[in-house]
């Protein structure tokens, strides 16, 4: 069913490279077979858009704000013209549904819409501190900036960063996922169509070589990174060693407390829908679920959600061989240490597509803290119960763990839900809701282990990232000196 694309190229100074590199084959996770091919970049190649950035950086950074956000404007729409064949790239690289990925580009729109309203959000500040004399803040760009996104959202994690920092007047490189690199060449396609000036945006592709050289050009001020804690790590450290600024988003192990009083249906269908969507690969989906007290009703009620879940329907494949024998490792583990597997997603196979990688959704009771499956990302489509027999030792399972992106609670009472929106260490609290992601204007971002460097990656938050203050004092007045402040 999938059709071949084009070699996935670089993107540099409006043109696509010519080929040339070393390249390794892109694969598609819903068949197994090889739809294109993306090339291994290495410093020259970084060297070549960091001066073609930089160029650019000159006249784009001049032009007011205003103008700046009319390519969006722009973009936006040919987004939503070619809403459908983009989705279809997305499942086809991803492996996720095409309802998911048909969500996912209508995220990458209205992470563009925000960026139109980036005039109304940046006026400056300016006062009058002392007789005659103003000072004025204004947010200026940073330079040449660079984003590197990982392999669970081809579309929307770029545009975490694209639309914010070019609207903001930086250029850019983008460094897609090796594993899904073909989205990123439509959207330099896009971007150029939009009337992006040639320079401004850069796809530059390659693996963890090219990342590194990012980490240490000195052309490029920033560097913002979407991916696994150990890497987030790794390119916060380097970065930063090489004086960079940088937000670096890690993994995540995102509890959802239930208590006995939660409404049965919405607290099965939401827990099912986390644990499961795009294959359970959402840096937001449930992967413990901490019942306290007696809650098997709301268990089975769960299991039969599960079981409505059927891989190659209504759940997509995970994005590797790899990446399915981890999860079955992590399910074969709890359960030769005790743990319960009620409904068990080991060996899916989808007729008409066997070479595919795809794990059933998989509900496992009685696991305890301390397993694997309990502390570490699974990331796949695993829901661990773990039961707690009050609140406190609830909260307590919740931050224990190392990661902070996101945590739920469902229950009834006002009371129960203050505490746990008080309580737990995540950055992103949801009650009653399993994906508790706050959409535009509100920011992305999560706490501990799941994100290093200050502010957040979308919303109001990224404005802060993306731009520098430049304070200035003005006095025009020669009488206006009254004391030394003036
Ligand atoms: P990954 O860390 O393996 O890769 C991310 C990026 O880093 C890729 O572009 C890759 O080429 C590069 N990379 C890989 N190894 C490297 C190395 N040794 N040195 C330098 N660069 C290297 O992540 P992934 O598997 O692509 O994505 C899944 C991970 O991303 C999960 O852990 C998920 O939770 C996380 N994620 C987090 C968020 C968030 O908001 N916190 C959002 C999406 C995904």
């Amino acid at each position: 069913m999938t059709s071949a694309f084009k070699d996935v190229k670089n993107f540099i100074s409006g043109k696509f490279s010519k080929n040339g590199h070393e390249t390794i084959p892109v694969i598609c996770p819903l068949n197994g077979e090889k739809i294109s091919s993306v090339p291994l970049s290495g410093k020259r190649d970084l060297d070549e858009a960091v001066d073609s950035a930089s160029k650019a950086y000159g006249s784009w950074s001049n032009i007011p704000v205003k103008e700046r956000v009319q390519v969006f404007y722009r973009y936006k729409t040919i987004l939503e013209k070619n809403l459908k064949e983009l989705a279809e790239l997305t499942h086809i690289e991803n492996g996720k549904t095409m309802e998911e990925a048909t969500a996912e580009i209508e995220k990458s729109i209205e992470l563009t819409e925000f960026a139109c309203s980036i005039p109304q959000l940046i006026p400056g500040e300016v006062l009058e501190v002392s007789a005659g004399v103003e000072c004025r803040i204004e947010h200026k760009p940073l330079g040449v900036v660079a984003s590197i996104a990982p392999f669970n959202f081809p579309h929307m994690v770029p545009h975490w960063t694209i639309p914010n920092a070019i609207a903001l007047g930086n250029c850019m490189i983008l460094k897609p996922s090796e594993q899904v690199p073909i989205s990123s060449n439509r959207i330099a396609e896009m971007l150029k169509e939009a009337g992006l000036p040639d320079g401004v945006f850069n796809v530059v592709n390659g693996d963890r070589k090219i990342v590194e050289e990012i980490c240490d050009h000195p052309g490029i001020r920033a560097v913002s990174f979407v991916g696994s804690t150990k890497i987030a790590k790794i390119v916060y450290i380097r970065a930063t060693s090489n004086l960079k600024r940088c937000l670096a988003l890690g993994g995540a192990k995102n509890h959802l407390i239930v208590l006995p009083d939660a409404h049965p249906e919405m607290t099965a269908s939401n827990v099912a829908a986390s644990m499961s969507g795009c294959a359970g690969q959402r840096c937001m989906a449930a992967s413990a679920m901490v019942g306290v007290g007696n809650v098997d009703d709301i268990i089975n009620k769960i299991c039969e959600e599960a079981g409505k879940i059927i891989p190659g329907k209504n759940l997509g494949s995970v994005i590797s061989k790899a990446a399915k024998e981890r999860i079955e490792g992590y399910i074969t583990d709890a359960e030769k240490q005790g743990a319960k597997v009620l409904i068990d997603g080991r060996n899916a196979v989808v007729k008409g597509m066997e070479n595919g990688f795809y794990v059933g959704p998989t509900v496992i009771d009685f696991v305890k803290p301390d397993m694997a499956i309990a502390k570490e990302e699974v990331f796949g489509p695993v829901i661990s119960i773990i039961r707690a027999n009050d609140l406190d030792e609830a909260i307590q399972i919740e931050n224990s763990s190392e990661y902070g992106n996101a945590a739920s609670v469902f229950t009834q009472s006002g009371g129960a839900a203050r505490y746990v929106m008080e309580k737990a260490s995540a950055g992103m609290i949801g009650v009653n809701i399993g994906v508790p992601v706050p959409r535009e204007p509100f920011s992305f971002g999560g706490w501990n282990e799941s994100k290093f460097g200050v502010c957040d990656i979308t919303g109001k938050s990224s404005i802060e990232f993306w731009t520098q203050q430049k304070k200035t004092t003005t006095k025009w007045n020669p009488e206006a000196r009254k004391n030394w402040m003036s």
